[in-house]
């Protein structure tokens, strides 16, 4: 009878799908197995008993107070394993985004507990077994843990959303942090999407590659992903170059996406940027090489000029939508 605490990250209020898509994984788990799936909030966020019970939490835990109210390694690290100590978990569930993996193994550390990271599929047979990619997502390891509870990382859009249930049960825990001489406080946050669709959460995306030639050239990127109402992605070969942010980088050490549609436009489909969006739902690749590898994962192709069809399929795609 597992009981699984999936930590629900917050930004301003604004909650991350990855805790629904790991609560949607969790509950499956126990309704195999008995047990029950604690959602966790540090700091305030309107809805999320609603919407963590919508995907099938049985409880909320919340602690709120001001050295919770932005994220704080230290306050949320303390936080969190005192929760756990408290209620004892058998396992702790994060996302595995920039925060993610910054408190998940802060927690274990406290905890003295066994912690994997970037996992992407999870089993329960009397224990937990954890797969993650190694390699660059050429192979998969099947992982146990020796430890009585485990920190596990979740890759964004590894698991599918699930809804199944009412509104959890909301309770206030003591995060035991009152008094917690922070070594550093977080004074304000400044936003670098600038309202734009974030890359990890997007439904759709569109990546440009070195095919674009340069950085004059992604503002064709970003025109068909704002008519697709997608977030725009890039190679490492473009943010080295520095014709766009790091932010926008997709592969193996950039972010991980999973969308429902990604668009890879002058793009080789080097093994480094599989690793980042191989999981996506329907890819198709732009690329005027017809033995570019990354039409070995796309599900559609379209050997062409970059420059020619990304406006024709802008503008297709904004009378469609108009
Ligand atoms: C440790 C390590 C980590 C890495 N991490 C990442 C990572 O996270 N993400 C990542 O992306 N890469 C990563 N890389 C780099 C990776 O190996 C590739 O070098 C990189 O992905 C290549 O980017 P690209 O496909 O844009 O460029 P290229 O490989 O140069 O491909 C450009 C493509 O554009 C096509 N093209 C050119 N002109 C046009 C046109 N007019 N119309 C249509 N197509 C055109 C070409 O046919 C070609 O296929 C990593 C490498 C290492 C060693």
């Amino acid at each position: 009878m597992p009981n699984i605490a999936v930590f629900i990250e917050q930004r301003s209020g604004s909650l991350k799908k990855v805790a629904w898509q790991m609560i949607s994984e969790a509950r499956k788990i126990t309704d195999a197995h008995g047990g029950e799936v604690w959602a966790v909030l540090l700091g305030e966020a309107a809805d999320a008993a609603a919407e963590a019970g919508k995907y099938g939490a049985h409880k909320l835990f919340t602690a709120g107070g001001d050295n919770l109210a932005t994220y704080n390694s230290e306050a949320y690290g303390a936080a969190l394993a005192n929760f756990c100590k408290s209620n004892n978990p058998d396992l702790l569930m994060v996302g595995s985004t920039a925060m993610g993996k910054d408190l998940g193994p802060k927690v274990a550390a406290k905890l003295e507990c066994g912690c994997i990271s970037d996992a992407v599929g999870l089993t329960f047979d009397g224990g937990f077994e954890f797969r993650r990619p190694v390699f660059a997502g050429k192979c998969f390891v099947d992982l146990t843990s020796s430890s009585a509870m485990t920190v596990v990382g979740i890759r964004p859009n590894a698991f599918m959303l699930n809804e199944v249930g009412a509104a959890a049960t909301a309770e206030a825990f003591d995060a035991g942090i009152d008094g917690l001489e922070l070594k550093a406080v977080v004074k304000s946050v400044e936003a670098a999407t600038g309202g734009k669709v974030e890359l990890t959460e997007a439904e759709a995306v569109v990546s440009g590659g070195r095919g674009i030639k340069g950085p004059e050239n992604y503002q064709l990127i970003e025109k068909l992903a704002e008519a697709l109402g997608a977030a725009a992605g890039a190679s490492r070969a473009v943010v080295d170059a520095g014709w766009v942010d790091y932010s926008h980088q997709v592969g193996q050490t950039g972010k991980t996406v999973g969308p429902n549609l990604y668009i890879a436009a002058g793009i080789s489909g080097a093994i480094q940027h599989l690793a980042g969006m191989s999981s996506s739902k329907c890819i198709v690749a732009i690329n005027k090489d017809a033995n570019a590898p990354i039409f070995k994962v796309a599900d559609y192709g379209v050997v062409a000029d970059l420059f020619e069809v990304l406006p024709v399929l802008t503008d297709e795609v904004g009378k469609l939508k108009s």
